[in-house]
């Protein structure tokens, strides 16, 4: 699917010095010159030289360390970063990041039949393995979901096109929803009793999972002590047959019952009760890995007040590595209206939106106060969830641990080396070390200072592979939606921010601009249209066009504009221009001569 060649490294700017043929042998890469960031918290290493051999890292240090293969392709990473592939430790490949997805959020069924959209779950799984990589994550933790999702590991260990995934399969629950688990998806076992519980656990280790996740919502109280009694039974079952233990549990009482009865990962961590000591030293003492979860339950939120206040959703996408159905879902919010659930008015969403941030200081004191203790914290996203982008959210959830007061530094190695130990993984990956699986990033800015240098990402080599993010990317999109207004006003907006390549994006490839004054020839094609609009880059700040009149009428939009920020004295008459959009892009623009306004 994701081709590469020496022909891409030269494009993004890494030159290859030297290539060798392919024969029988594995390939070698010699990635020299960068700092290296080992995923430890070990001192960076300065003009570093990394050699990888076939899917393996075979020697990492300095140039006296590492003697370079004569018939290595050389990829010269000065003035760059490199460190281990991140790892994502809470995704859910059994969900689109919409609610298609979780019908039980808007169940608009009628128009996303759920079964149609698992089946092309289960069909595409590539989008996201794209979208992953895209966004510098070279591994998963699927703790939860439809039955198939069992056989994504083996499918993807050796794919260089895809990220490495553990997957739970099944939750084991004893609050399934019914929805979720129609036509033999399989979505949750049950656990309403100890033999029930015990049963789903033996049903899970048949089909091939290798951990069990229990999906404990808070119960009622008068249920509480029976369901103490199943969940060690479940843990019970899943230590005899030798599988991991996984539980997503958000309050104190059942998280302190988790860890004790040897849960090896907490998901979500506790969100609803503040923590407290005896709960912190108890993770701490059973080595529990801690992965919070902190933007999942606010993008829920924002994905459903989206809909009750009809406002396109747009991803935190900077190298557009969302896939384009995905892009068009979240922005086409009106859709689902029509299925919104009652109690969300547009009242209800407002207040929703204002708690978001007063829930997200919560969260960031708590995440502190875990962090203190010595917890070991695994990055994870949730990712699945309506707004929880698959490969995007990744740098959503650093940055808001960053932006809670974790150094960056820090949030590297827990998105890295502590999401391989919460995969079972650590011998295999998630730090850069020789016999480890050459899966790691290049950047051109320092991530342990900043983690949104993590935008700035370059090259993904996934098991020896090197990807461009030019070869990953879905390409720049040019607005959040496809309406004609929505592509003509991000055009206008990028001219007025001088972003040339953010107006381009809003053209497609074969584009044509016409001046009905017969003065110009037919500028028609992106890169006769970059050449033409080069002088975006060079006009003083504030020149531009102020639109004081836009009609639209289906394909067809009409501005007429007025130029801003022109030099003194100088007249420029306003314009009208004709665009004609479809399928996001715009395929024809006319401006008419002057003196017909
Ligand atoms: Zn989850």
């Amino acid at each position: 699917m994701l081709s590469t060649n020496r022909i891409i490294l030269i494009a993004f700017g890494l030159a290859v010095v030297s290539c060798h043929a392919a024969s029988e042998d594995t390939r070698q890469l010699a990635l020299l010159g960068g700092t290296i960031l080992d995923g430890t918290g070990a001192p960076e290493v300065t003009n570093g030289v990394v050699i990888v051999n076939g899917d393996r890292i075979s020697c990492i240090g300095s140039s006296a360390d590492c003697a370079v293969p004569t018939r290595a392709e050389i990829i010269d990473v000065t003035g760059k970063w490199v460190t281990p592939g991140l790892v994502d430790s809470h995704v859910h490949f059994s969900q689109t990041g919409w609610f298609d997805g979780r019908p039980d959020g808007i169940d608009a069924t009628e128009v996303f039949p759920y079964v149609g959209v698992a089946s092309k779950l289960r069909e595409q799984p590539e989008r996201f393995y794209r979208s992953y990589l895209c966004s510098g994550v070279t591994a998963v933790y699927d703790v939860g979901g439809h039955q198939w999702t069992l056989s994504l590991g083996t499918n993807t260990e050796n794919d260089a096109d895809a990220p490495h995934i553990r997957a739970a399969g099944s939750l084991v629950t004893h609050a399934g929803l019914d929805i979720l688990n129609a036509d033999g998806l399989n979505t949750f076992l049950p656990m309403s009793t100890v033999a029930e519980g015990r049963e789903s656990v033996r049903k899970l280790s048949d089909w091939g999972s290798t951990a069990i996740k229990v999906w404990w919502i808070k119960p009622a109280d008068d249920e509480a002590k029976t369901l103490d009694e199943v969940y060690l039974a479940v843990a019970d079952e899943a230590r005899a047959r030798n599988l991991d233990l996984i539980v997503h549990v958000t309050t104190l009482r059942e998280a302190k019952l988790a860890v004790g009865a040897g849960a090896q990962l907490l998901v979500h961590g506790v969100l609803d009760d503040p923590v407290d000591e005896e709960f912190l030293r108890a993770v701490v003492e059973n080595d529990v890995v801690y992965t919070p979860t902190l933007v999942v339950s606010s993008n829920w939120w924002r994905a459903l007040a989206s809909v009750a206040l009809n406002t396109p959703n747009q991803a935190n996408d900077p190298n557009s590595c969302v896939d384009p159905d995905t892009a068009r879902k979240i922005a086409d919010t009106s859709i689902l209206a029509p299925y919104l659930p009652e109690y969300m008015s547009t009242e209800q969403a407002e207040k929703m939106l204002e708690y978001v941030s007063e829930y997200e200081e919560f969260l960031k004191s708590e995440l502190l106060k875990v962090h203190a203790a010595g917890i070991t914290i695994a990055t994870g996203t949730d990712a699945g969830n309506p707004l929880t982008l698959h490969g995007a959210s990744m740098m959503d959830e650093m940055l808001f641990m960053q932006d809670a007061g974790i150094p960056a530094a820090e949030i590297l190695v827990m998105s890295t080396q502590n999401g391989a130990r919460a995969m079972g993984r650590l011998e295999d990956f998630g730090t850069l070390a020789p016999g480890k699986i050459a899966d790691l990033l290049v950047l051109g800015a320092d991530p342990s200072v900043d983690v949104a240098n993590f935008k700035k990402l370059e090259m993904v080599v996934r098991a020896g592979q090197p990807h461009s993010i030019a070869d990953l990317s879905y390409g720049r999109r040019c607005a959040a939606s496809d309406e004609p207004g929505d592509v003509v006003q991000a055009q206008v907006e990028a001219y007025n921010d001088h972003d040339l390549d953010g107006f381009l994006a809003c053209y497609a490839d074969d584009a044509a601009i016409h001046d009905l004054t017969g003065k110009q020839p037919v500028i028609r094609g992106q890169s006769d249209i970059r050449e033409t609009y080069t002088f975006l880059e060079h006009i003083p700040e504030g020149a531009g066009v102020e639109i004081i009149d836009r009609i639209i009428s289906d394909s067809i939009v009409v501005d007429m504009e007025r130029f801003v920020g022109i030099p003194e004295g100088a007249v420029m008459p306003d314009a009208v221009a004709v665009y004609e959009v479809r399928d996001g892009k715009i395929q024809s623009v006319w401006f008419p001569p002057a003196d017909v306004n």
